[in-house]
Parts: structure tokens; sequence; C-alpha cells
């Protein structure tokens, strides 16, 4: 694959995993995994079929998935190097390289000429006459005759010997111990050596129930999910692979994004399936992936579910557990499904009622002068505080709008920023009337908070 050069100085886009799994990609291998899951399937034989192209076939996934042939190998090639199928020899079986029939028939040839005209037994040599050859060559009325000097053979050490059980080829009187194996196809009559021959091995497969739990989470819930994401506006990538502000690349199973004009949310949800309940340090690791690339929104979908110490270190970093039974719960919720496209185009400041009509088409519940108390118990004013639950996570986002004679300054950007961190909303955006001094720019920039600078306001309507 050719190299893709990223222009300078752009952070890189969150990648999928070029090895997504064959049930992600495959329609077919999914439905066949649901099959054994729900034990319809236990063992995929093979049944041999010389008269067909591939040799062998696997009548019972062709029923059940309706495809044929190499495209049934191809799925479960993939399943078994995947480890969800155990893959058992079953069968090897000889190709013809020509016409790719199994119908193949084994044939012996002198080693020397090529002949098929061999014999094979006792061969005997004359001392007399230094004749070698079968011995029914030398047999004539019941007694050993030479057939080269027509003398009687007497006896056995003494005026002939055997040379033991051998293969003596009729037209050049090679004599050899070794023939050469050809193989004649059938079907198209033509006649291969043996080390030209293509050999194939046939496999049985069966489930391996080691990764039953996690597929049992792949295959219907997780797609449920992600759909899910999909319908609320959200791009979804599987297998993220996305770069931390420490310089590490991070894998996170499901990242959801969602460019809403005004901010963008990305929610990091981590799958951690297991045979025993999930550890804490797992749940340390998922924190800190979600943390080390500025996602604040955390989701950890967990089977069977969580250790105690473990649930309590994700409750204080407001990560969001979910169990497959509490997943569905979420899936068959309808809360705030959007009602209407999001616009794909950047959201452009007009006035306030504008913004405000912009958030509650998008879903948000927009409360105006809103009053909040902050973790340290002070009592704050919001200009708009616009509230989204997606049924999944609660998104808020807190909106100051600030009206100055010439630029705004830094410390009403500082108030604004100090405020939505006391009240805990990480979404801040922040409206300057005519403008941010550079300081305040900078300062917003850092503290992460989405600046509209407006030169004056249109009047509202
Ligand atoms: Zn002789
Ligand atoms: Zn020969
Ligand atoms: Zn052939």
């Amino acid at each position: 694959m050719a190299e893709v050069n990223m222009p300078k100085n752009t952070p890189p886009e969150p990648t999928g995993n070029p090895q997504a799994s064959v049930i992600e990609e495959s329609e077919k291998a999914m439905e066949l995994v649901a099959e054994m899951l729900a034990g319809n399937i236990v063992d995929i034989r093979p049944q041999l079929d010389f008269t067909g192209p591939v040799g062998f076939f696997y009548p019972y996934v062709e029923s059940v998935l309706e495809v044929k042939g190499e495209e049934v190998v191809s799925i479960l090639e993939a399943l078994a190097s995947e480890e969800i199928l155990n893959r058992n020899f079953f069968e090897k079986l000889l190709r013809c390289p020509q016409c790719q029939s199994v119908n193949l028939r084994p044939s012996t040839h002198c080693a020397r000429c090529g002949s098929g005209n061999i014999g094979r037994g006792r061969v005997l040599e004359h001392f007399v006459c230094k004749h070698v050859g079968l011995e029914d060559e030398y047999i004539s009325r019941g007694r050993y005759m030479c057939p080269k000097c027509r003398q009687e053979l007497r006896t056995i050490g003494n005026d002939y010997q055997s040379l033991g059980l051998l293969y003596k080829c009729r037209d050049c009187d090679n004599v050899f111990n070794q023939p050469m194996v050809k193989w004649s196809c059938l079907k198209c009559s033509s006649l291969t050596a043996q080390e030209k021959i293509i050999e194939i091995n046939v496999y049985s497969y069966s489930f391996n129930e080691e990764r039953r739990s996690w597929l049992e989470f792949e295959i219907k819930p997780k797609q449920q999910l992600i759909d899910f994401l999909k319908q609320r506006g959200y791009e979804v990538i599987e297998n993220a692979t996305v770069k931390g502000r420490s310089g590490a690349e991070h894998k996170i199973d499901i990242l959801a994004t969602r460019d809403d004009g005004v901010v963008t949310y990305k929610i990091a949800i981590g799958v951690k399936v297991a045979e025993d309940k999930i550890g804490l340090h797992e749940i340390f690791d998922f924190d800190d992936t979600a943390y080390d690339s500025g996602i604040h929104d955390k989701v950890l979908v967990v089977v069977p579910g969580l250790h105690r110490e473990a649930e309590k270190f994700a409750s204080l970093q407001r990560i969001k557990v979910l169990e497959v039974r509490d997943l569905e719960t979420v899936l068959s919720s309808a809360v705030s499904k959007p009602s209407e496209e999001i616009k794909k185009e950047p959201f452009e400041f007009k006035s306030k009622s504008q913004l405000i009509k912009y958030l509650k088409k998008l879903g948000y519940q927009v409360e105006e002068n809103a009053e909040v108390q902050g973790r340290s118990g002070a009592k704050h004013n919001l200009d708009i505080l616009a509230t989204r639950d997606d049924g999944l996570v609660t998104h808020h986002i807190a909106v100051g709008v600030e009206v100055a004679e010439k630029a705004v300054e830094l410390d009403k950007v500082f108030d604004f920023d100090d405020k939505a961190y006391d009240i805990g909303i990480l979404d801040k955006v922040f409206i300057a009337i005519p403008g941010l001094s550079p300081e305040a720019r900078q300062f917003a920039q850092r503290q992460r908070i989405r600046v509209f600078e407006v030169e004056e306001l249109e009047p509202s309507g």
C-alpha cells in the first residue's frame, strides 16, 4: 500500500484498524458465528466431492449461508485465523495443476525412460550370461529357463541369484527399486509428476468456546450500539488509533465523534470482555487513554462486570459503566433522537437567539441565565446552559456572552472558565463582542474554549 503523506502540523485523524474483524466485514461470517453461538451448528465438517470444482464442500454451511465453494472456505479460514473457530485436519487432497481437478489417479513409471510399461516382482540374475530379469520372464513349463542364453537355472547362489523384489522397465530394461509416481488427471488427461502436484489440506472446524462471551457482545449489542450512535449524528470508528497529548498512540475500541457546529464531542467507548470480573488496572488503562487523548466522555462496556474497587474508581473518574443488560436498556430507550439531520457546514454565529434556535434544533434543552450550583457550593449564572441527553451520555455546553466597548479582556474569559470548571462543564463556548484581546484569545485556546468573535450582534429576532 502506498504511504500517505500527512500535511505538516496537522494532528493525525484517528484511523480505523485495517485488521477489522471478519465478523464486522462479512455479514455471512457474522451469520455463521451467530448460528454457532446459538448452538445450531456444532461441527463444520467437509464432504469430499471429486466431481465438484474444489473437491470438497461444507454442505451445512452452504445451505445456511447461501454461499458456495471457495467463499465458504475463505470465511472459515478468516474465522480460524481470528481464533473464533478451531481448525482440525480432516483430509489431504491432490490437485491437478492444469485444471484444478482433484480427480487424479496415480501411476508408476520407469525412473529412466518414463515408460509406464514396468513390472514388479522378484528379479533374478543369471551368472552365466549376466541376464537380469523378472522371475516370470524365466518361468517356462514349471522350470527356470534363461530367456537370453536358453540355459536352465539350477541352484540359487550357484549359477543365479535373487536381487529381491524390484521393478523392471519392459521398454529400456532398467531395473530399479523405486518407480517414479505420476498423476493422471481423469478430467483433463494430463500427466503430472509427483513434485508438481498441488497438495491441499481440508479441515473441519469447530467453535472456540473461549471466545463465546466476547462474541456474544460483538455480534449483537456492539452493532446496535454503533447504529444507535450513528442515528444520533455520531461518526463512529471502531478500533480507532488516537495520538495522545503525551505522544503515545492509543487504541480506542469505539470512538464516537459528533460535530455540532458549536462544539465537537468525542466519546471514548471501551469494551472489556473477560471470563471473570474486570479488575482495577484495566479500568485505569482505559481512563488513562481517554485522558491522554483529551476525551472526557467515557463509556465502558463490561462483560461480565466490574470488581468492587474498579467500580469505585470508575464512578470517581466519571466513567459510565454499562453491563450488557444496561446497554440493552440504553439501546431500547428512545431518548432525544434528533429530529433533524445535523448540518455539516460550520456554525456561524449571528445572534444569541439564532444560537439558541440552532441548539434547540439539535435536540438541546436550552436555559438562558441559568443558575447553577458549583462543586465549591457557589452559585453561578450562565448566559446559556445547553443540555442534551443522548440516552448514552448527557452533554452540557456552557455559553458565555460578553459585550464590551473594546476587545474583551483576559479576566472575563478567566472568570467564565473558572465558573464552568466549578460547575463541571468541559464544553465551553464564549462569544466575545467585538472580539478578544490577544492574551484572552491565547488563554481561551489553551483552555479549549470555543470562541466566536463578532463585531456586533445582529438585532435579535
Ligand atoms: Zn542366461
Ligand atoms: Zn525404461
Ligand atoms: Zn487436470
